[in-house]
């Protein structure tokens, strides 16, 4: 309390004081509460990135790595960039996300190399990155989010023993990027974006072009499920623009001129790679490495009673109104989960660990609801490798109308934990069905059955 009075104190002399422009230089960008020493941040950083290695497709190629490294110099060099061990990686994946692990080890999806305009977008992303590592986003996350667990455990811990990481995984701390551990605050992406302008124009770049690429991809995710992986770890803090404009003025007058003259080159050379191995889809679980730790079962919100309705053309569907709707790029598919459940695998993919699906679905062309009925619970079965129907399809009545309702289980997102999945496919016409497929992990799935039997009693059928 008497820092921030003191703080406040001292901003309000300077601005008496001072021009305005200068009163904003005095504000510094400094990393937030944390148990973790800026060591332990390292020694973590090192532990996730040999995990995450093993998981995703890094790039070989030696001239694009060069160029990266080339990129970030400048920006690393600064003090602000705090003197970490930085490390900077492809990833060879078409997707769009980069994301950086505590201590220095940066990784950038080829994708996003095909979708920025010049060499600035390039290194706004990584100047951002850069800000998260400096300002220790990620293990400030984790010691909020865990107040009372992570000082005994730190007490108890010697480095080189079972692993920072290893102990997180006990409290469900995992490098899933919707994990604690990998998704940012809007409050840290505002922060990152400070920082990141500050190291751009230091180092020549025009601070503006992180900004207008981090809204390029905003404008790109309404119609692209590639953006959404950037989105789900750095999510969209709003004014980025008005935020980088505001960060320029407080900042010394300078001619933004630097330039590799490599960008159209390492652009062209992206979009020419082999493609990347096979990597699990979204949806499928079960594949060992594309797995994460299930969260700590204290940290699952429960669903709400209070309900919202989402309405399609086919269908609507009520739900908790803790629970987020994400609709498909194309056609009347949609996710209907809370945030914990929509999990990001360490592969890049994505996969429902809490929460719903309802898609609308053609029928076989028989004209009978059970055969439709098995042929999207055997394409279900065929999608996830290891789940199993474990009863008899039932037949029931969903609003009025004939629905076979599945049973299934087996390995999910989740490492070492059982998924159950009903899916309840329900007839609309002679031609098409609507699908409503619900999803938890086994140990939770007593949970959140109340809320999965409402929502299928309340869905209708149009
Ligand atoms: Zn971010």
């Amino acid at each position: 309390m008497f820092q921030r009075i003191a703080f406040i104190g001292m901003l309000a002399a300077a601005i008496l004081l001072q021009p305005l422009a200068v009163v904003a230089q005095t504000k510094t960008l400094k990393p937030g509460f944390n148990f973790f020493s800026k060591d332990q941040d390292i020694q973590l950083g090192k532990e996730a990135a040999a995990q995450i290695e093993r998981e995703v497709p890094v790039l070989n190629n030696p001239e694009m790595e060069r160029w990266l490294a080339e990129l970030a110099k400048p920006l690393i060099s600064q003090p602000e960039a705090g003197d970490y061990p930085y490390t900077f990686k492809w990833v060879n994946d078409p997707n769009i996300n980069a994301f950086a692990l505590p201590g220095g080890p940066v990784y950038m999806n080829t994708g996003l190399l095909s979708h920025a305009d010049n060499e600035g977008q390039v290194v706004g992303v990584l100047a951002h990155e850069i800000g998260h590592v400096a300002l220790r986003h990620g293990t400030n996350q984790v010691s909020r989010a865990n107040l009372f667990t992570i000082p005994a455990m730190i007490g108890a811990m010697a480095v080189g023993d079972r692993g920072i990481l290893g102990q997180l995984s006990q409290l469900g701390v995992g490098l899933g990027l919707n994990g604690v551990l990998m998704k940012y605050s809007r409050g840290a992406e505002t922060q990152s974006d400070q920082l990141g302008a500050l190291l751009m124009h230091r180092a020549g770049y025009n601070p503006l072009e992180m900004a207008n690429f981090f809204e390029k991809l905003e404008a790109l995710a309404g119609n692209r499920s590639g953006v959404a992986n950037w989105f789900s770890s750095h999510p969209n803090p709003g004014n980025r623009v008005e935020t980088v404009q505001k960060e320029i003025l407080t900042f010394d007058r300078r001619e933004y001129n630097r330039d590799s003259k490599q960008f159209a080159r390492m652009k062209a050379m992206a979009g020419k790679l082999p493609p990347p191995p096979a990597a699990a889809k979204p949806g499928q679980g079960g594949q060992g490495a594309a797995q994460v730790p299930i969260p700590a079962a204290s940290s699952i919100e429960a669903p709400s009673s209070r309900t919202r309705t989402h309405s399609s053309t086919s269908f609507e569907a009520t739900h908790p109104d803790n629970w987020q709707v994400s609709r498909a790029q194309q056609g009347e598919a949609v996710t209907i989960a809370p945030s914990y459940g929509q999990v990001q695998l360490p592969n890049g993919g994505g996969a429902l660990g809490y929460g719903a699906m309802f898609d609308l679905r053609a029928s076989n062309g028989t004209g009978r609801l059970e055969e439709t009925a098995a042929a999207i619970a055997q394409e279900v079965v065929r999608n996830n490798p290891g789940l199993q129907t474990t009863e008899e399809p039932m037949r029931i009545m969903v609003d009025g109308k004939r629905a076979m309702l599945y049973m299934l289980s087996g390995p999910g997102p989740y490492q070492n934990v059982t998924e159950i999945v009903v899916m309840a496919v329900i007839e609309r016409s002679a031609n098409d069905v609507v699908t409503a497929i619900f999803v938890a992990p086994e140990r939770d799935y007593n949970r959140f059955e109340p809320t999965f039997k409402n929502m299928l009693r309340t869905v209708k059928v149009r």
